[in-house]
Order: structure tokens, then sequence, then C-alpha cells
């Protein structure tokens, strides 16, 4: 009889073999800026409302298969139009892999962008689609040719790009988009995880390009716990896509919180200015390092270069403070860090290990 290694090995796909599994640190007892997180909590008296809600919840029931009231208020809030709406997913990570898991066929491709959200990449493995990476420009633009040379010559089935992107934290040229969605015979996703502090959003597209579809999530904006993301655009696709979801794929208390929140929208919204505010001053801090350069970021973290980045990064965890080290994955990510915004009382606390870090290994 086989051993289990001898069975894992003879059954599970190669290619999954090779993965290593999602990677997320241990963040007891540290500052926790690694994760793109909003570091507030709602304020107690709304918290206390919620604490009500959950205790009242028929958690001995399956979750609503479609909760309409809350795709209702999200396409309020998005103001859809006649013809789009919403399909709710645990985190934009499911709907990538619904997307996904929809066009694949033999030899379907998935085209992204280079550095980008790495799940992209992982998911076309998962399902076993191929995936094809076009590398960004030096400064993080899209290299516009390159993108729509390997669209002509991919003819990909899906193409997700990140607006902002994440982890460079910029918008790409919108005309650019426009042309990538124009040129691309698939399906188009702009994933605006991070829209709640950019500039700029393509859901006034939706109506115009037939091939695209816009992703969000919840996530960011203080509700990563809840784990909400969701697609909109045209009802079309997004009812092939409803047969693909997992019939209760959003439990109970994600959905009556998410209400909840929703219906205090605006204390989120304050909670993103807050940290716009708190992205500039903290861009400032860093650019005024000496050995630090710092990107421009539409989004609620910010990338920076520095000579010695891993260990940069290890002292900073000595010092109580967690960020994400990107340097030894993607090549165009050598040497660079990544910091989420926090509080101003968090982003002091970092500039100052960080200083301290600097000083003690000159
Ligand atoms: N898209 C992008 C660009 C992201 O950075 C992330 C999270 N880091 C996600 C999607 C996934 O978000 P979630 O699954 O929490 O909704």
């Amino acid at each position: 009889m086989s051993s289990v290694s001898q069975l894992v090995q003879t059954l599970i796909r190669p290619e999954i073999q090779a993965l290593s599994a999602y990677h997320v640190p241990d963040c007891t007892g540290l500052i926790k800026l690694d994760a793109m997180e909003n570091p507030y909590l709602v304020p107690q008296s709304l918290q206390d409302e919620i604490a009500q809600l959950v205790g009242a919840a028929h958690i001995n029931r399956y979750p609503d298969p479609d909760p309409r009231e809350l795709k209702e208020k999200i396409a309020q809030l998005l103001g859809l139009t006649d013809g789009m709406s919403v399909l709710l997913g645990n985190g934009s990570d499911e709907l990538i892999q619904l997307l996904a898991m929809a066009v694949n066929k033999p030899g379907a491709v998935l085209l992204s962008v280079e550095p980008s959200f790495v799940m992209y990449k992982m998911i076309a493995t998962f399902v076993g689609m191929r995936y094809v990476g076009v590398p960004l420009a030096d400064d993080y633009s899209l290299d516009f040719p390159a993108t729509l040379a390997a669209i002509r010559r991919e003819q990909p089935a899906l193409v997700f790009l990140a607006y902002p992107n994440n982890p460079t934290g910029n918008l790409f040229a919108k005309d650019q988009v426009r042309e990538i969605i124009e040129a691309s015979p698939g399906l188009v996703v702009i994933d605006e995880a991070y829209y709640a502090f950019a500039s700029d959003s393509f859901v006034p597209q939706l109506a115009q390009y037939p091939n695209l579809l816009v992703m969000r999530t919840f996530s960011k904006l203080g509700m990563a716990g809840l784990r909400l993301g969701f697609l909109v655009g045209s009802s079309q696709w997004l009812a092939q896509l409803e047969k693909l979801r997992l019939p209760y794929n959003v439990g109970v208390l994600p959905q009556l919180v998410a209400q909840k929140l929703l219906d205090n929208h605006d204390v989120l919204l304050r909670q993103a200015e807050q940290i716009k505010k708190d992205r500039v001053a903290l861009h400032q801090a860093l650019a005024a390092i000496k050995g630090v350069a710092v990107f421009d970021s539409e989004a609620n973290f910010l990338l920076f270069r520095i000579a010695n980045a891993t260990g940069v990064f290890n002292g900073l965890k000595e010092r109580g403070v967690l960020i994400k080290n990107l340097n030894g994955g993607h090549p165009m990510l050598t040497d660079c860090l990544r910091v989420t915004v926090g509080t101003p009382e968090q982003n002091a606390l970092f500039i100052a290990a960080l200083q301290h870090c600097l000083q003690s290994t000159v």
C-alpha cells in the first residue's frame, strides 16, 4: 500500500505542489501595518449596535443566499444604472476565482501586469489557466506597447488590472486602460480594492464597454474581518457567474454587520479621508529620511525603496512594527518595502523605529 506522501505526490497536481500557501505572518504584539487594513474601529455606539445585532442573529439558519437589501445598498452607493447588478463574494479573492473558473477552458489565458496583486497569478494556477504577466515600466506605469502586444498575441480570456495597483500604489493612465479594454477580446476586470483612497474609478465607464467589470472590496474600508467583496457590471455577466457562486458564500454575520456599516457609510468615508491625509504626512516623513525613495500612492499604503530592505524589515519587527517585505519577490521590487497607513500614532512609531534601524546599521 502506498504511503501518504506517495499518494500526495501522485494525486496533487505538480503545479499545486510547487506553490507556497499564501503567507500570513504572526503579528502578535506588533503594530500591524502589513495588510492594508483600516486601523480604526467604528465609534463605540455603533459597535454596541453591531453587538446587539450579532447577539440576536439567527445563526442556526443558513444565510440569505441573495441578500437583496445589501446588494441594493451597494448598487445605490455606486450609482449603478439599469441593467447592472452586484455579485457578492467572500472577499474579492473569491470573485477572482469565480471569474477564472467561469472563463477557463483549454489554453485560456489570464493576463495581468507585474508587479501586481499576487492572487491573479495564484488563482490562474489553482484553476489551471495559463498566466501571462506583462512587466510594468520602471516607474511602475503601464508598459503600454508591451501590454497591447501581449493582448494581441495571447488573446486573454480574462485581464485583471488593479486600479490603484498593489503593491505600487499608483493609478495607471486612464486612456491607456481604456485602450486595453477596447483591444481585449475577453473580459477586463478593473480591481478597485483601494477605491476609497483614490481619485478615480471605472464605474462610470461600465455602460460603455461590454467586456468591462469592476471589482471592489470592503476590506480596506474597515471590514477586512467580514470578508466581503463585490463585482459590478452587466447583469448578463453576473447572472452567469452567479451559477458558480457557492450558495452560502457570505455568512449571516457578515451580511448583518455590513448592512449596518453601510447604513453608516459616512463614518467609514470619514475614516478613509483621515487615512488619505495621514498618507500625505507619512509620505513626507519617509521622503525626508536619507536613503529612502518613496513612491506616490493613491491607496492606503506606501511603497518605498531602501538599501538593505530585508535588514530594515527585520529591524522594524524587532522594534515592534510589522510591515511588508517585498524584497526577494518580484525582481522589480528589489529592496522595496510596503507600509500601510495607520493611525498618526502608529505612523509616528513606524517612522521612529525606521530612523533607529537606519542609525544602528550605519
Ligand atoms: N485586490 C487587490 C488589488 C488587493 O490588494 C487585495 C487585498 N490585498 C484584494 C483584491 C483582496 O481583497 P479581499 O479578498 O480582502 O476583498
